[in-house]
């Protein structure tokens, strides 16, 4: 009799100990994933695995004739032309066609010439006007 009574006791709070921790487990599980990306992934990715798509459409896009230091690319080394579509790297200026500067900035956050590292405020703040 007092066995059974001790085991009808035992039992529920052994299912709810066993509820609680998957319970704990399961929020444990969310904060350790979740937090990674409240703490600011974006800067990180910027100044270690280069530039989103998104970032790269927001850098200066300017044809060959509009270089102003030298029209050789320094990733393809060849000659930027004049109609080819040149992007800038903001800082220091210097061109590289579209999908070589895509390329390489995707991977590096900084210029393959100077090493200019591409500042990541460039992306999160605008213009004051
Ligand atoms: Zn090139
Ligand atoms: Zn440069």
């Amino acid at each position: 009799m007092l066995d059974s009574v001790l085991l009808a006791l035992f039992l529920p709070c052994l299912g709810m100990s066993a509820v609680f921790i998957v319970y704990m487990c399961l929020l444990w599980y969310a904060t350790t994933r979740h937090q990674p990306l409240r703490n600011g992934v974006p800067v990180k990715q910027v100044a270690d695995k280069g530039l989103s798509a998104l970032e790269l459409e927001k850098l200066p896009r300017i044809t060959g004739k509009e270089l102003v230091l030298g029209t050789e690319c320094a990733v393809c080394l060849d000659e930027i032309e004049g109609e080819q579509p040149a992007r800038v790297v903001p800082g220091c200026n210097h061109g590289f066609h579209v999908h070589c500067a895509d390329t390489w900035l995707s991977n590096h956050p900084l210029c393959p010439v100077c090493r200019t590292k591409l500042d990541p405020q460039l992306f999160t703040s605008h213009s004051p006007c």
